[in-house]
C-alpha cells in the first residue's frame, strides 16, 4: 500500500493506495468518525458491488451506515440532486465537525463534496473513489461541482477531503472501456511531467489495465504523487501550474461537445485525442518534433484508446470544434490558453495561440 500526503496551505490529508482498504475504511478513517452512524453517498453500481465490504468494516466498529444512493450518470451532479442531497444531510443532523463519505466516481465525489463545502458552511468528506478516473484524479485536489443547464462544473467550491482512499479492488468491477478511459488520465500525467513515468507506462501500460497490483498500485500512487504536488503549488489555479492539468482538455472538451457529451465519446476518451492533437499541435508550431509527437499517438493507441479524431466522423470543420472551446465567446475572440509541449513530460501554458491556426490545425486532422 502506498500513502500519499497532500500538503496544501495549514491543512494536510492523505491519499491511501492499495488493495482491501474498504475492508478496513472505518478502522482506517476512525479519526472521522464521531457518531454510531455515519452518512455514506454512494453510486448505485458502487454500493451494490463494493458497499457490503464498507458496511462490514463499519459494523466491526459497531457504527452502522446511513445510505444515500445516487443514480449513475452525470445527471446525479444537479441542483436538484444536490438540494435532496443537503436536505438528507440536515435531517440526518449532520454538524460541521461530522464527515460524509462517498463511494462512487467523479459523479459522487464532485456532488458530496460539493455538498460538504455547503452544508453548515463546510463539513469534512471522505473520498472512496471507484473509479480509475476519480482514484487518480477527481478524488484529489479539492475540486468540486454540479453541472447547470449553462455547462458543465459551472458552479462549485474547493473543498479539500480530510481523507482519500483508493482500493484497488473495486476496480476489478469497473468496465473495461472505463478502465481505460481512467487510464487516459494515467497518461497524461507521464505525458505533461514525468518522462520517466511515460516511458514505464509504455511498458506496463497492459499490466495497469490488467489490474496487476504492483503495476496498478505504481501508476495510481505515481498519478496521485503528481497531482497532489501540482495543487499545493496552485490550489486554486492562479498561478497557471494547475492549469498544465488540463493537457489534451481543451481539444478533448471541443470533441466530448461535438459528440453530445454522449456515450459515443467518454471524457477519458476525449482527453486521450486531446492529448494526441496537443502533441502535434506542439509539433506543428515546432516546440517539439513530430517523431516525439507519435509517440504520444502510440502510447494512446497501444492500449486501445482512441488516438485518430477521423475515425469519429464527426463531419464538422475545424471552426467549428474551435467553436466549442470557446463556450459562448466569439471565434473572434482570437487567442486561448492552450496546454502545449516542449517534450513529452515538459508541458507548458501557451498563451499566444491563435485560434484561426488551431482550427486550420483540426481541419487537417479530421
Ligand atoms: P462516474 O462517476 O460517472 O462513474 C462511471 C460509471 O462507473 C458509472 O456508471 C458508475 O455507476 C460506474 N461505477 C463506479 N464505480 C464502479 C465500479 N467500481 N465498478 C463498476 N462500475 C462502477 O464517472 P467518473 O469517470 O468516475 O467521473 C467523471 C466525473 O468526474 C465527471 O463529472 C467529471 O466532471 C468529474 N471530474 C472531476 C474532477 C475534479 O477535479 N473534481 C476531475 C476529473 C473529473
Ligand atoms: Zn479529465
Amino acid at each position: 500500500m502506498a500513502v500519499i500526503p497532500v500538503d496544501l496551505s495549514g491543512r494536510r490529508y492523505e491519499v491511501h493506495v492499495g488493495r482491501g482498504l474498504l475492508e478496513n475504511s472505518a478502522t482506517l478513517a476512525s479519526r472521522f468518525i464521531r457518531k454510531d452512524r455515519v452518512a455514506v453517498v454512494a453510486d448505485e453500481n458502487a454500493r451494490q458491488l463494493h458497499g457490503e465490504r464498507l458496511a462490514q468494516s463499519f459494523a466491526a466498529q459497531d457504527c452502522t451506515i446511513a445510505w444515500y444512493d445516487v443514480a449513475p450518470g452525470e445527471g446525479s451532479k444537479s441542483w436538484a440532486e444536490l438540494a435532496r442531497l443537503t436536505d438528507w444531510l440536515l435531517e440526518k443532523g449532520t454538524e460541521r465537525g461530522d464527515h460524509v463519505f462517498a463511494l462512487g466516481g467523479g459523479v459522487v465525489g464532485d456532488l458530496t463534496g460539493f455538498a460538504c463545502a455547503i452544508l453548515k458552511r463546510g463539513c469534512g468528506f471522505v473520498q472512496l473513489p471507484t473509479t480509475l478516473l476519480a482514484q487518480v484524479d477527481s478524488s484529489v485536489g479539492g475540486k468540486t461541482a454540479i453541472n447547470t443547464s449553462a455547462g458543465k462544473n459551472l458552479v462549485g467550491a474547493f473543498h479539500q477531503p480530510a481523507l482519500v482512499l483508493a482500493d484497488l479492488d473495486t476496480l476489478a468491477t469497473l468496465p473495461a472501456r472505463e478502465m481505460r478511459a481512467g487510464y487516459a488520465e494515467v497518461l497524461k500525467y507521464g505525458v505533461l511531467g514525468d518522462r520517466v513515468f511515460f516511458d514505464w507506462l509504455t511498458e506496463n501500460g497492459t499490466s495497469v489495465l490488467a489490474l496487476e497490483t504492483a503495476a496498478l498500485e505504481h501508476a495510481v500512487a505515481t498519478s496521485v504523487s503528481m497531482k497532489a504536488r501540482i495543487v499545493a503549488e496552485d490550489e486554486r489555479e492562479t498561478s497557471g501550474t494547475r492549469a498544465l492539468l488540463n493537457l489534451g482538455h481543451t481539444f478533448g472538451h471541443a470533441l466530448e461537445a461535438e459528440t453530445g457529451f454522449s456515450n459515443r465519446l467518454l471524457h477519458g476518451e476525449g482527453v486521450a485525442l486531446g492529448m494526441v492533437l496537443a502533441a502535434r499541435y506542439s509539433a506543428r508550431r515546432g516546440h517539439m518534433g513530430p517523431d516525439e509527437a507519435e509517440q504520444v499517438a502510440e502510447a494512446v493507441s497501444a492500449v486501445g484508446l482512441p488516438a485518430d479524431i477521423g475515425s469519429l466522423k464527426l463531419g464538422c470543420d475545424g471552426k467549428t470544434l474551435v467553436a466549442h472551446m470557446l463556450h459562448d465567446k466569439k471565434m473572434d475572440a482570437g487567442t486561448l490558453p492552450f496546454v502545449l509541449l516542449r517534450s513529452i513530460g515538459a508541458a507548458f501554458l501557451a498563451k499566444d495561440v491563435a485560434l484561426n491556426d488551431v482550427a486550420a490545425f483540426l481541419e487537417k486532422e479530421l
